[in-house]
Parts: C-alpha cells; sequence; structure tokens
C-alpha cells in the first residue's frame, strides 16, 4: 500500500474547532457560499479550483472521471503545499458550502473536494449535498488509501 500523509504533518489538520462542509449547485446564496469553479475569484475558493484545461479535456472526453479524479487530487495536494496559509484560513471557519455549477448527483469536483478534505483534516465533517435526497453523495474514484503525498510534496 502506498504512504499516505499522517495526520500531525499535515498543516490543515492542527486547528480543533469543526469545519461543516457542504456541497451545493451554484444558485445556493448562502453566506458560507464558497466558488470552486475554475474561474472563481474567491480566494479560498481558488484552492479547490481546477485549471479550465482539465475541465475542458473532461469534456471532450479526453479524461474518464477516474483519471479527472486523480489529476485533481494530485492538484489539491500540491494546493496544500503552496497555499498552506489559505489553507489555515479556510480550515478556521465553522461552515462552508462549495459550489459549482454541476447538477447534484452528476460526477463533479466538489464532491472529490469535499472527500479530499475530510481525509486531510480530521475535523472536517462532510455533512453532504444541499437540498439533495441523497445527503452523502458518493464519489466515485475517489480513493484516500492512494493519496501519496511523498511523491508530490
Ligand atoms: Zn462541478
Amino acid at each position: 500500500m502506498k504512504p499516505i500523509i499522517s495526520k500531525n504533518q499535515n498543516p490543515i489538520s492542527t486547528k480543533k474547532m469543526n469545519l461543516k462542509l457542504y456541497t451545493a449547485q451554484f444558485r445556493y446564496g448562502g453566506k458560507d457560499r464558497i466558488d470552486i469553479t475554475s474561474r472563481t475569484s474567491d480566494k479560498l475558493g481558488r484552492l479547490f479550483a481546477p485549471p479550465w484545461s482539465l475541465v475542458s479535456d473532461y469534456k471532450e472526453g479526453k479524461l474518464d472521471e477516474n483519471k479527472y479524479t486523480d489529476i485533481y487530487t494530485n492538484i489539491l495536494i500540491q494546493s496544500i503545499a503552496s497555499n498552506s496559509t489559505v489553507w489555515i484560513e479556510f480550515i478556521a471557519l465553522r461552515r462552508v458550502t462549495f459550489v459549482c455549477y454541476c447538477r447534484a448527483g452528476d460526477f463533479c469536483h466538489r464532491i472529490i473536494a469535499a472527500h479530499f478534505c475530510i481525509t486531510m483534516a480530521s475535523i472536517v465533517e462532510y455533512i453532504g449535498e444541499r437540498m439533495s435526497p441523497k445527503w452523502i453523495v458518493d464519489c466515485p474514484g475517489f480513493s484516500p488509501n492512494e493519496i501519496d503525498l511523498n511523491k508530490k510534496i
């Protein structure tokens, strides 16, 4: 099995207050909303924004869901390494909702991002998709045990 990051090496797992994390479609307007689309201008949203090239490769069918998830997860790992101050700011929040354009239940990076956060920071609790009958949305292709931070950091 590949090594996974230990919680005490991880700069984003040090705070004590829990962060409740939700996901929603773009039209959700709550104050805890964070736009994580590739075009976001939100400082915290940028932590989770996929590069447009990744989105367009997926839309054009050049990447399947598993490959997209793999590449995007590695981008998030690098994001922690290069933006640890902003990550700590993010993790200090009490409640956030990641939004992007996808319909609830579709394959979507907001769900991957949510699963990434609960894997990397034990204080994060993923409550689920707002306004969805399916409370916790499955995340095909995301395998926390395969996150290999030694490879990237
Ligand atoms: Zn999406």
